[in-house]
């Protein structure tokens, strides 16, 4: 047994010393190895590393039967080299080239590496918000390029396009190209709102079609409309429609449109308020009140300006967040965008109280600033036919320049004496932003 096992052992060992001697002898031969195509190459030792990851160039030469300068050429683009440790004296593949056999078109950054960067961080960047984002850019000249089309794409238009044209920011203050926060078209009930929203794509290079606002089976009871010809809606045999309520003169007007539970459909001329934002507005840095917004072409009075949409609160919410939000404002560190909306029941006794909280989760009308002088819009509370809610939308009180900027009255400044500094700058301005205890 022992000499059979002996026996293949000297064969072996003298067939290896031959082998090593026919190398050896056929060395001045090498360079006529012909080179191969450098990317067939490359694709043959991604191969070989994915097979063992260290190798030795010896190894490799005879692998490849390649000459020795061009392999080595190759691998110094490609490996790193062992100097000590367990696998001293092989070679391995740099890391950027590692546990890429997934991702193909990755596998070599200058062959594929503009494309797949941009596509990459097309996938990436419009998630994250301005830090991350910053963070990304500087990690490659490819990155810095992609994140700042992404920051171009926010500041160009700040609905993600959600609204059917595009808002844009416009700082000519400082070097903030926009203001962060996730949009939505329209309001939003709390907690389904902020678990669904933590997130949102932004300034991405492909434009997504408008979110359709309508309808909103989330926000009553789809049964209750009215079953008129789409033409009539609107009008005295329309059950929807109220037109003594339309656009009180003085403080807030209510409005009733068609909804979920009507027969007609989105473009029923009843629904003034729910296709959303369709003038051209703007949002504009100031010195002293930070954003505002402007028109970006002349409004017409009465004409529908925007929804104010947010997260729809209970009344238990709305006072937690308002300790909170109160403390970072004074610090300086956020500008609170929560509204809380009381109406007079006609019974005279009783209030309905509706809390929207714009300030993580909104659409522009989070940027309207406060006017103590009534501003230029007149907010109206619109109901829709088997909506629960109604939602606070914003028409002009009359007609509004281009370029001026576009406020309302937040509510009495007098109710309270240590608000945040009111610049809005009417004569009856008492200095101080209204804010009531919720
Ligand atoms: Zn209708
Ligand atoms: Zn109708
Ligand atoms: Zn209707």
């Amino acid at each position: 047994m022992g000499v059979r096992t002996l026996l293949p052992l000297v064969g072996g060992a003298q067939s290896g010393a031959k082998e090593k001697k026919k190398a050896t002898a056929t060395k001045p031969s090498e360079q006529k190895r012909t080179r191969r195509d450098r990317k067939d190459l490359e694709n043959i030792l991604f191969k070989l590393f994915e097979r063992q990851p260290n190798w030795s160039l010896k190894h490799l030469m005879q692998e490849t039967d390649q000459p020795e300068q061009f392999l080595k050429e190759i691998m110094n683009d490609l490996c790193v080299y062992n100097k000590r440790g367990p696998n001293q004296g092989t070679h391995e593949l740099k890391p950027e080239y590692k546990n890429t056999s997934h991702l193909d078109g990755m596998r070599d950054p200058r062959a594929a590496g503009a494309v797949s960067v941009s596509e990459l961080a097309e996938l990436v960047l419009p998630w994250l918000p301005p830090a991350d984002l910053a963070a990304a850019a500087s990690a490659s000249r490819a990155m810095r390029a992609a994140a700042s089309a992404v920051t171009a794409r926010r500041a160009a238009d700040f609905s993600r396009g959600l609204e059917a044209v595009p808002v844009p920011f416009d700082n000519p203050i400082d070097s903030n190209p926009y203001a962060y926060f996730l949009y939505t078209p329209f309001s939003l009930i709390h907690p389904a709102a902020s678990a669904s929203a933590h997130a949102q794509p932004w300034g991405c290079a492909q434009a997504r079609p408008p979110c359709p606002t309508w309808p909103r089976p989330d926000l009553g009871l789809p049964s209750a409309g009215c079953a008129c010809a789409e033409a009539d809606c609107g009008g005295a045999g329309c059950p929807c429609a109220d037109a003594e309520a339309e656009m009180a003169a003085a403080g807030m007007g209510t409005l009733r449109e068609c909804g979920d539970g009507c027969a007609c459909g989105p473009s029923c001329a009843n629904r003034r308020t729910q296709r959303g934002v369709t003038a051209r507005l703007r949002v504009v840095r100031q010195l002293k009140k930070g954003w505002g917004l402007h028109a970006a072409e002349v409004l017409r009075r009465a004409q529908f300006v925007c929804e104010y949409a947010g997260e729809f609160l209970t009344t238990e919410e709305t006072r937690r967040r308002q300790r909170l939000y109160d403390e970072l404002a004074s610090a300086g560190k956020l500008s609170p965008a929560l509204l809380v909306i009381r109406e007079h029941l006609p019974s005279g006794r009783s209030c309905m109280r509706v809390n929207i909280d714009a300030t993580k989760v909104g659409n522009v009308a989070r940027f309207i600033n406060h006017s103590c002088d009534g501003g230029n819009l007149q907010p109206v509370l619109v109901r829709s036919s088997g909506s629960l809610l109604p939602r606070l939308c914003f028409f002009a009180a009359r007609d509004i320049a281009e370029g001026e900027e576009i406020t309302f009255s937040y509510g009495d400044a007098r109710l309270k004496h240590k608000g945040l500094p009111c610049f809005c700058g009417s004569s009856c301005c008492p200095g101080v932003l209204p804010a009531e205890e919720t």
